[in-house]
């Protein structure tokens, strides 16, 4: 298993993590199960953004003895009310909550507390006042929260929490027809048919902007519906018309800037081992560009899609991180110093390229990769 850094936090995620959708199987014998597997893998990122009680209790005993093995991203704002799943903002049933939460977790306290699906300005603006964000960073300083998070599908919202620096880590979903449609407040409206009746050309911007303004800042994201529920791997009922493998999935989401772990929504230990196989596969197989180029009524032109089909570079240029890190500098109109830290460390810089040409024979989105380096090269120096 590989390993990552989830932004700024300084925890090491496996890049495949585990959400907690099938813990509930077999009356919640499934959730033993899959810790089981994913120690064995070397999975360590649990999402929890489940309220249900029988299953906190489920995983909390099958964390007895290892809870030192996972980091676990669970849930404030999700709450258990009246035998049902609840959202709420209101402050009392979130304290209260988040209390049963660590109690039926049996734990002192939680890496990540992920304030819970917020995917309207007006809601964020919600959870500043009703005193929701106050109340996690209480805890944080109380040491039951290591880190804050955010779970959100619309890019604006996700942006107006990251850049309010108090927002450590952001659970977003990425898939690559996700990241052709706009903002919207409606996550449904990301799936349906209408919204690809039309040809689809590029990665929405704002979406962008949010995966480089979160790695520009340091905040690390742990993504969900990466294979949009299923309906990816499925010709007939993807929106794009093809289906994508799950490597072709996964790989296109760790791909994206800032991205550190992605949560797979495994509901038996098989399902799981699949999505850990992901480590041993060749890098043909994880390889996304020319399913994604083959897409009908979906164009991506002249972005770069860091999938790294340009390689080898006769300099040696590693174009993907060097475009990376120009676009970064692009996205905050300056250069910050991390980015400059960051493009300082590649072995080599954009201004060792020769302009041979060959990686854009080679680019299946028509990205103008010669003129990229020369604007690198300006920008940071060399
Ligand atoms: S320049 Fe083209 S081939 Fe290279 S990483 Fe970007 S999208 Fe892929
Ligand atoms: S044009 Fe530049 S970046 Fe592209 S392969 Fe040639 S040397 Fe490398």
């Amino acid at each position: 298993m590989k390993y990552r850094l989830l932004g700024n936090t300084g925890l090491s995620v496996s890049e495949i993590g585990l959400g907690c959708e099938g813990f509930m199987e077999e009356n919640c014998g499934m959730a033993k199960k899959l810790l089981d597997t994913a120690e064995s893998y070397g999975i360590n990122y649990i999402d929890l953004y489940s309220p249900n009680p029988d299953m906190r209790r489920a995983v909390g005993a099958a964390l007895k003895g290892r809870r030192d093995k996972f980091v676990l991203e669970s849930h404030l704002c999700s709450v258990w009310k009246d035998g049902q799943y609840l959202r709420t903002r209101k402050i009392d049933e979130v304290k209260a909550g988040f209390e049963e939460m660590l109690r039926l977790l049996d734990t002192d306290h939680i890496e990540v507390g992920m304030i819970h699906y917020c995917d309207s300005l007006k809601d964020w603006q919600e959870i500043l006042s009703s005193g929701v964000l106050d109340y996690a960073k209480e805890r944080k300083a109380a040491g039951q929260i290591l880190h804050i998070g955010l779970s959100s599908h619309n890019p604006v919202v996700a942006r107006a929490a990251v850049e309010t620096r108090d927002i450590e880590v952001l659970l977003f979903s990425i898939n690559p027809c996700y990241d052709l449609q706009p903002a919207g407040e409606d996550v449904e409206k990301l799936w349906a048919d209408e919204a690809y009746a039309h040809p689809l050309v590029n990665m929405d911007p704002d979406r962008r902007k949010l995966y480089e303004l979160c790695e520009e800042r340091g905040v690390g994201i742990s993504v969900m519906k990466a294979f949009g529920g299923g309906d990816l791997l499925d010709a007939k009922l993807s929106p794009a018309g093809k289906a994508l493998t799950p490597a072709q999935c996964l790989s296109y989401a760790l791909s994206r800037p800032a991205v550190a772990t992605i949560c797979c929504g495994a509901h038996s230990e098989q399902e799981l081992a699949d999505c850990a196989a992901y480590e041993d596969i060749s890098e043909e197989e994880k390889d996304f560009a020319e399913a994604l180029a083959a897409f009908p009524s979906i164009r991506w032109k002249g972005h770069c899609m860091y999938c790294n089909h340009c390689l080898p570079c006769p300099s040696r240029i590693n174009i993907a991180d060097v475009t990376k890190f120009y676009n970064l500098t692009e996205a905050e109109g300056r250069v910050p110093e991390t980015v400059r830290e960051h493009y300082a460390a590649l072995e080599h810089h954009a201004g060792e390229c020769i302009r041979c040409g060959r990686c854009e024979r080679r680019c299946p989105f028509d990205v103008k990769i010669r003129e990229n380096m020369k604007k690198a090269a300006e920008v940071f120096g060399y």
